[in-house]
């Protein structure tokens, strides 16, 4: 992000406007519509202000002389639209003196550009690109209309005429935020979106206690919460829309060193984020220690999130977390996610059950040569089971060796499947006699193993085997 959306008041100051044409009639009604004052430098001489309101008109005030050597003391922006030369000149003088300044189609000489637009009166949504494409900020734009209900701007005005007097009633601020999210997510404002502004008024006035209304206990103080989010492998689009919520309501989150940093972006700006996880070169903070911090954040009223990869329940020791959540009386809910076996196996088109050939699927995990020890292998032999292994990077030569003494044949199709669902995942497919060897070509984890015979219907394995068909047609011809 180079360009930071920020919202100018146009009623500050007068804009100055450079420039003729319908270029500049459009950045004309554009700037009316937001209460501009406008100064207008005419370069061609002509004011034609043809398909403009009258009462706009009267904010617009013809400027003569040279632009380039106007008073500039309180115009809040400057914009060139066909203005030629002198949009470069004006843009030069504009930097000077650190006025922001457009100019129409020339990044160079711009200090701000203008975003694509979604206006609902207050609510006003604003879509960039940079100036890269405007085609996809449109697309995006309509995207966002489409979604957007037709009143949004209604209920945002409604919420500003009693703000006052609710700030005097919850002075904290916390508590305040809580309100107006029931009301915004509640009955009040389905009235409010469903044109019904005198009975949402009313409502709101009824409310007798807001405090309470917020969520206060009695005693005053809020119910804090914990929610145990899954967020999956890592493509942020798999997040699910409770997971979404979850992060944009959160005060506090707790991540994992799982958790991908276009996640992470996800989570509301003000929400504080706290890594508990194992870092590159660092060990975690110990499951005691996330978990005496998640309690801590509940008991004192905050909703905190406790992110994890994958799925929370599977080998992600949720149930350890909501057992001290539980012992320590704190209200807690769990989101699921996307398991990192079900996302690999999606994006690399296994099916993890397959008629006929593939009737049960377990998962296991073999973090180190000693877990795989400990598994009793004996009871993964049925070749109509499909295995996949979690944290068996390492303990892979023991995962071949269990398998194979079980009595699973070499020729056992097997995948290690990295960095699932991410930019850069990768996928090795061959069998069960060379898993170390797969494991050691996909450059790094995390990884899955998926060990049985739907790997070879996966789009990994097809690949593998044209790849092998060409290269030998390639050494026959050679
Ligand atoms: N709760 C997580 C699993 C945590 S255990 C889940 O449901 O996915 C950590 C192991 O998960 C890693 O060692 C690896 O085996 C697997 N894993 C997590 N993210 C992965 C990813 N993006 N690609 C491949 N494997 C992944």
């Amino acid at each position: 992000m180079r360009y930071l959306p920020i919202f100018l008041d146009l009623q500050a100051g007068p804009v100055l406007l450079v420039g003729a044409g319908e270029l500049v009639r459009a950045k004309l009604r554009l700037l009316t519509a937001a209460g501009a004052r406008i100064r207008w430098y005419a370069t061609s001489g002509d004011h034609d202000m043809s398909g403009l309101d009258p009462a706009d008109a009267e904010r617009i005030q013809f400027a003569q002389g040279d632009p380039l050597t106007a008073d500039l003391t309180g115009v809040v922006a400057i914009l060139c639209a066909g203005a030629g030369d002198i949009g470069v000149a004006m843009s030069v003088r504009a930097k000077s003196i650190g006025l922001p300044v457009n100019v129409m189609d020339d990044l160079e000489h711009s200090t701000f550009i203008f975003p694509a637009i979604v206006d609902r009166g207050e609510v006003v949504v604003a879509v960039g690109t940079g100036g890269a494409s405007p085609v996809v900020a449109r697309r995006v734009r309509e995207r966002i209309e489409a979604m957007l209900p037709a009143r949004i701007g209604d209920l945002a005005t409604f919420i500003a005429r009693f703000r006052k007097s609710i700030h005097s009633r919850i002075p904290e601020m916390a508590l305040r935020r809580r309100f107006w999210e029931r009301v915004v997510d509640g009955p009040i404002g389905a009235l409010v979106l469903g044109g019904r502004k005198g009975e949402a008024e009313a409502a709101l006035n009824d409310i007798g206690d807001p405090s309470a209304f917020a969520g206060a206990q009695a005693s005053g103080e809020i119910q804090g919460h914990v929610t145990l989010v899954g967020a999956g492998p890592g493509d942020p689009d798999l997040l699910t829309i409770k997971a979404l919520r979850a992060l944009q309501d959160a005060d506090v989150v707790f991540y994992d060193e799982l958790v991908s940093s276009e996640i992470l972006d996800r989570i509301r700006r003000d929400a504080a984020r706290v890594p508990v996880g194992r870092r590159v070169g660092k060990p975690g903070i110990g499951q005691h220690a996330i978990n005496r911090l998640m309690i801590e954040a509940a008991k004192s009223g905050q909703r905190a999130v406790r992110l994890k990869g994958g799925d929370p329940f599977v080998f992600g020791r949720g149930g350890e977390e909501i057992e001290a959540l539980r012992k320590a009386n704190v209200a807690y809910s769990v989101v699921p996610g996307i398991t990192a076996g079900l996302g690999g196996a999606a994006q690399f088109e296994v099916p993890l059950t397959y008629r006929h050939e593939a009737l049960r699927i377990t998962f296991l995990t073999a973090h180190r040569a000693k877990d795989a020890e400990a598994v009793d292998w004996s009871t993964l032999t049925d070749t109509r089971m499909t295995v996949v292994v979690y944290m068996g990077m390492t303990a892979a030569p023991s995962v071949r060796s269990g398998l194979l003494a079980a009595g699973r044949s070499p020729q056992t199709p097997v995948g290690v499947f990295a960095r699932v669902t991410r930019p850069d995942a990768r996928a090795a497919v061959g069998t069960l006699e060379n898993l170390p060897d797969l494991v050691e070509k996909i450059d790094g984890g995390p990884a899955i193993l998926i060990i049985g015979d739907v790997v070879a219907h996966s789009a990994a394995w097809r690949h593998q085997n044209l790849n092998q068909i060409i290269s030998k047609i390639l050494e026959a011809a050679a």
